[in-house]
C-alpha cells in the first residue's frame, strides 16, 4: 500500500512535469472540430470515428442545416427515406451506414429519454448510440467542464511511451492514470498528450531528436 502510494507520487510528478512542459508548445484546441451546441458536438464526434475533424467540419454545415436539433435527426431513425438523406449528407465520413443510424438512434434516445438535451454523465452518454467512452469524455469536458480522460490511440501510445501508464486497454489506461494525477489536470492531460502524439511521437519514425520531453522519455530513440 505504501510503496503504491510512492509510485503514484512519483507517477504524478512525472506527469505533472510533463503537461507543464508540454502546455507552451501544444496551444491548438483539441477536438479541432466545429459545432455551436453539445449537441452537435455529439454528433460531430460520432462522425469523426476513422476519420479526420478536418472531413467532419466539410460535412457538418449542410448536416446542421437539414438536422438542427435532436427531434429533426431523430426522424431518420422512424422513416427510411429521411435515414437515406442522413447517409447521403455524411458519406464522405466513412462507414456512413453505421454512423447514420448511430446518430439517429442517438437522437430518438435525446427526443424520448432526455427532453431533447444532450445529458451531462459518463453513464447516460456512454448509453446513448454509438457513444463510447472517448466520445462521452470529449463532451463531458468540453461541454459540462466535468474532468475526463480522453484516451485514444494517440494519447495510449504516448502514455505508455513515456511510461505514464502501460495498459494496452483504453479503459485500464484511463483509470491507471485517474489513480495519480489531480482530476483538474485530466483534461489538459487528454489534449496535450494526443497533440503530442500527432506532432511529434507518431506511431511511426517519432521526432525522437526534436521532441521537447526527450530525456523525461524512457522510449525515445525509438523507431
Ligand atoms: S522522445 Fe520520442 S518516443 Fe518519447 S515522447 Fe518524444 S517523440 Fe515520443
Amino acid at each position: 500500500m505504501e510503496a503504491t502510494k510512492h509510485t503514484n507520487e512519483a507517477l504524478r510528478l512525472r506527469a505533472e512535469a510533463v503537461l507543464d512542459r508540454l502546455a507552451p508548445i501544444h496551444t491548438a484546441p483539441l477536438p479541432a472540430l466545429s459545432f455551436g451546441s453539445p449537441f452537435e458536438l455529439l454528433a460531430a464526434t460520432i462522425l469523426s470515428a476513422q476519420c479526420t475533424d478536418a472531413r467532419v467540419n466539410l460535412v457538418t454545415p449542410a448536416l446542421f442545416a437539414r438536422f438542427p436539433d435532436p427531434a429533426s435527426l431523430a426522424a431518420a431513425a422512424e422513416n427510411s427515406d429521411v435515414l437515406t438523406e442522413l447517409e447521403l449528407l455524411i458519406r464522405s465520413t466513412g462507414f456512413f451506414r453505421a454512423k447514420a443510424r448511430n446518430l439517429s438512434l442517438m437522437a430518438k434516445a435525446l427526443r424520448d429519454l432526455h427532453g431533447g438535451e444532450v445529458p451531462g454523465t459518463m453513464e447516460e452518454l456512454t448509453a446513448l448510440a454509438g457513444v463510447g467512452r472517448k466520445t462521452a469524455g470529449v463532451v463531458l469536458s468540453v461541454c459540462f467542464g466535468v474532468p475526463a480522460i480522453v484516451v485514444d490511440t494517440h494519447f495510449g501510445r504516448v502514455a505508455r511511451r513515456l511510461a505514464l501508464a502501460s495498459s494496452e486497454d483504453p479503459i485500464k489506461l484511463e483509470a491507471e492514470i485517474a489513480a495519480y494525477l489531480p482530476r483538474d489536470r485530466w483534461i489538459e492531460c487528454g489534449r496535450l498528450l494526443n497533440l503530442h502524439g500527432r506532432v511529434f511521437c507518431a506511431a511511426r519514425k517519432p521526432l525522437c531528436g526534436e521532441c521537447p520531453i526527450s530525456e523525461s522519455c524512457p522510449a525515445r530513440g525509438i523507431r
